[in-house]
Parts: C-alpha cells; structure tokens; sequence
C-alpha cells in the first residue's frame, strides 16, 4: 500500500504540510519534473546508473564506524555514518550526482544551484564537472566569506559562483535568487535544490536520493536495532535521508536543529521555534513575526542557518514520527572539540550539533545504542572555528 511514508499525495503534501506555492511560469518544470522523476525512478537503467555512480565516484557505501573512545566516554554505544567520507566530504553528493543525471535525462544543458556552507555548490560543480554541464551557484555574501575554501573550489571546477547581498546575504536569499534565474531560465536549466525543500517534486526528490545513508545503515547494522538515529536538521536532507527507512520501525529519530544563540535569541530551530507557514514554495514550520513576515535565522553553521525545514519534517514533528531538539553555537563547538580529541575526525559545525546533543543528553542514554548521522567533514570550517578563538 502507498503511504505518505513512501511518497507525498497528488498535491505533493506531506499531510497538511508540502505542496507548490510557486510562480505560474515554473508550473510547467515542476510538472515535467516531476514526470521525468516518477519514470526515471521506475526506470532500471536509471536507477542501476545512479548506483554505480554512487559507488564508483562518491565511494558508497560509506562505513558505519563504532566509536569506541567517544562511547567510552559517554557511557553508550555510540556508531557514526560516516558521510564525511563521501566524496567532496558531505552527504550533499548523493542528491548532486542524482540531480546532474536527471539534467542530462530532461535534455538540459545547465544546472544551477543555491548554496549555504558551499557543500551543496561544490556537490553540484562536481556533478556538473563530471557530467560536461555548465553551472551557476548562487551564494549570500556573508557566506562567501565565512566558507571561503568552498568558493575556490567551486571555481577550481569550473563553476560560476554569483554573490547575494539581498536580505541577510544567507542561504535564504541565496534560494530565492536561484529560484528568480531559473523562471527565466527554465527552457535550458535545471534548478538542483540542496535539501528536502522547495515546492512539490522537490522534497520527495531529494529524500529519494539521500535515503541510501538510511538504507545502508540498515544493512551494516546487519539485524541489530539501534535505540536511537540523531542527525542535524539543516532544510533536513541528511536527517530524512537516514530516518526515512527506519521510519515507523519504533527506532527514536531525534532531528538536532540549531539553536544559535539560544532559542530566546538569534537562532535557526524551524520545528523548535517557529510556526506554519510558507517559504520557498512549500508549506512548512518556519521562522517568522506576527505579520508573516520571515525572521533571519542564525547559526555558526553555514549549514543550518536557514529559517525552514523540509515539509516532511514539519510532518514527521506533527506526527510524532521523530522528535527535534536542539543545540547552540557553543555546543557544537564543544561538539567539534570532542569528536575530534576522541575519535580523530574533525566534524563539520553542522554534524557537531548532533554530537553535542547526544553528549549533552549521556545520562538519559546510559547504556543505549545511538546511531549519529556525521553529515560531514569539518575542513571548510576550521578558519571561522580559529577565527572564534576557541574550541582549543
Ligand atoms: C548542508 C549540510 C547540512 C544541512 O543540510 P541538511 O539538508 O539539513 O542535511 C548538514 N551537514 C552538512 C555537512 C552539510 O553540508
């Protein structure tokens, strides 16, 4: 039987939440989108090219690895998945490489993309690289500068890095830019989102790509039953891509939003602090005041710093299928800290908010078994962490 658990409905909702709140121009590539996806994902050929690009190029399966130091220390079972392993060193790559193919699949010859810590624009340069596509990443300013590496590499793969210096030059307005090119641009472009947000065939799309992290996690856990899956919700694609195949198997999926500054002050927990409503066309919770107007959120991570979260998120929240938590700017980096003195791997901001939660919550997890999503790898992040002057 089909369920909201293996797609959303006709109208692309996720319960109340989802949907296309979009432009009427983008409504034709929306529906040819989702068309090509629905064929290419029942679709043999397609499926088995994408695997073996997974394999062959993105180095799958990445290890589920027993951290035994940091279990030691925290007194439960601690594993990681470790998608910083990943090529170009995130989960990003899963949905890039998916996105590249279903590109050359409609006949087009350009892919763009928004990026916020560059790890989905680097993900889609690479993608485009290998593919022979021509790209665009559009990118906030403000992040421009906080992830620099990620621009020079970008560039290194011949991609064309555009800067946002609308709104809070994030993450956000880097979506919105992307979203304005493509309505002029759609005959010849592709719009490659970078997590599960977006108006319908978005969300499901990039979902359908990530949920290897969550299949292959079954699989190496070869018929044990973890007690609980953590991972950073950011828009939330590495959290549904490792929850989604454990969802309703009565596994504990926690989703660790940021909380910045606390979430009395600046901070980026959509599902935590914020309401219904609708951003970058879909219905979702989000951060923002009384009139509807959309808050600037906050995070030390690049990554989570953006004011939504996935419609099936906000679902899964509703439905109790998966509790979100948080942690702020000072635990994560706390987080980065103890991954690194204990198992030797230097996580990205984003990830660390997921080690934080669980070694801020130990006592309840005595002796438990915890799977955490390690999104990926903390390299781009050294310079803003040594620019703190903290974290050792
Ligand atoms: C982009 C990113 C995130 C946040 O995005 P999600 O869609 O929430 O996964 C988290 N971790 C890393 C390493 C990222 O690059």
């Amino acid at each position: 039987m089909t369920s909201v658990l293996d797609r959303p409905d006709e109208f692309g909702r996720f319960g109340e939440f989802g949907g296309q709140y979009a432009p009427e121009t983008l409504m034709p590539a929306l529906k040819e989108l989702t068309i090509t996806f629905e064929e290419a994902w029942a679709d043999p050929a397609f499926v088995d090219e994408y695997r073996h690009w997974l394999r062959d190029f993105v180095g799958r399966p990445t290890p589920l690895q027993h951290a035994e130091r940091l279990s030691e220390r925290l007194g439960c079972e601690v594993w990681l998945k470790r998608e910083d392993l990943a090529h170009t060193g995130a989960h990003k790559i899963n949905n890039g490489i998916g996105q590249a193919l279903l590109t050359e699949r409609m006949g087009k010859p350009r892919l763009i993309a928004e990026t916020g810590a560059g790890q989905h624009g680097v993900a889609t340069a690479t993608a485009a690289a290998a593919f022979g596509l021509e790209c665009t990443v559009f990118m906030g300013s403000v992040d421009m500068e906080r992830q620099h590496l990620n621009v020079v590499r970008m560039e290194l793969l011949g991609c064309e890095v555009v800067p946002v210096e609308t709104g809070s030059a994030t993450l956000k307005d880097a979506v919105s830019a992307a979203m304005r090119d493509w309505v002029t641009t759609v005959d010849s472009t592709h719009y490659s989102i970078g997590s599960v947000v977006g108006p319908h065939p978005f969300p499901w799309i990039v979902r359908e790509f990530q949920r290897v992290i969550g299949e292959e996690t079954i699989d190496q856990l070869d018929g044990r039953k973890p007690d609980h899956v953590v991972a950073c919700v950011g828009g939330g694609s590495n959290a549904m891509g490792i929850f989604h195949p454990f969802a309703s198997t009565g596994v504990d999926l926690i989703g660790v939003e940021a909380a910045g500054e606390g979430l009395d002050r600046r901070h980026g927990a959509a599902i935590g602090g914020g309401s219904p409503g609708v951003l970058h066309g879909s219905m979702s919770m989000m951060l923002q005041d009384g009139d509807g107007q959309v808050l600037e959120a906050h995070s030390i991570s690049a990554g989570l710093d953006y004011p939504g979260v996935g419609p099936e998120h906000a679902y899964f929240a509703a439905e109790g299928l998966a509790r979100y938590v948080s942690a702020t700017d000072e635990e994560a980096l706390f987080g980065v800290e103890l991954l690194s003195r204990t198992e030797g791997i230097i996580p990205a901001l984003e990830s660390a908010h997921a080690i934080a939660w669980v070694a801020n919550n130990k006592d309840a997890l005595h002796g438990e078994m915890v799977v955490i999503c390690l999104s990926g790898r903390g390299d781009k992040d050294v310079d803003s962490i040594a620019g703190l002057g903290s974290a050792g």
